[in-house]
């Protein structure tokens, strides 16, 4: 069995942390007058950048001088530089995994399963993130956006994970996103669960076999679907 999982509002709260580090970026926007950046932000414009492939692959550095050259056409190096110092300590002081992803990862072992991790963003965001989270070890892959040079919103990357384990037959694809991980999984065969949670929480689903409030529900799908086929 192999089973694809996703991270950022799969296992850990990344849009939930990313909201306390928009409100705590305000304060700092008013102060440095950036006013246009603010309204950016309130305005949720940046849903804007959801099918940027470019983004999907970038450093957070790179990915808010983009941002902020799309409302400011020039943005100063010292004021991006505190920009990134901020949201970057923000957002891993808030960063937590969601109380179901250790005991579903534990319980897919325990089944055997190969389990590899398909993720969106640079490595070194989401290298940062597994450390920090604790949870590299329990991936017998780890395909990054940043380093294959592909976002998800192209099956590339889940080519990459199925070709990791060409034998195993019964195929899982888990993730929170409708148009990138549930299309992805589906291009490459998998049976594909949504998990509804985060940042897309409130979208249609397409391409979702399943759709399941957490991991909890989405392992008892999977356990279901592996009797079916044993
Ligand atoms: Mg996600």
């Amino acid at each position: 069995m192999l089973v694809m999982v996703d991270l950022d509002d799969t296992l850990c709260n990344t849009w939930e942390a990313g909201k306390y580090t928009i409100i705590r970026l305000l304060p700092h926007l008013i102060r440095k007058r950036k006013f246009k950046a603010m309204f950016y932000i309130l305005t949720a414009r940046y849903r804007e950048l959801e099918q940027s492939r470019e983004l999907l692959v970038l450093d957070l550095d790179k990915m808010l001088q983009k941002i902020m050259e799309r409302v400011y056409r020039k943005i100063k190096d010292k004021d991006l530089e505190e920009m990134v110092q901020l949201v970057d300590r923000t957002f891993f002081s808030n960063l937590k995994l969601f109380p179901d992803a250790k005991p579903f990862l534990e319980e897919l072992k325990r089944m055997g399963a190969k389990i590899v991790l398909v993720t969106d963003s640079s490595t070194y965001w989401q290298r940062k993130k597994l450390e920090y989270l604790g949870i590299k070890d329990y991936f017998d892959g780890i395909i990054i956006s940043g380093e294959t040079g592909h976002s998800k919103l192209d099956p590339h990357n889940f080519l990459l994970a199925r070709r990791m384990f060409p034998n195993e037959t019964e195929v899982y694809m888990v993730g929170d996103r409708d148009d990138t991980d549930m299309k992805g999984g589906k291009a490459v065969g998998a049976t594909t669960i949504l998990v509804k949670r985060g940042y897309f929480k409130g979208r249609r689903a397409k391409y979702a076999d399943y759709i399941v409030k957490n991991l909890t529900e989405a392992l008892e799908v999977i356990k279901r679907e592996h009797e079916k086929r044993a």
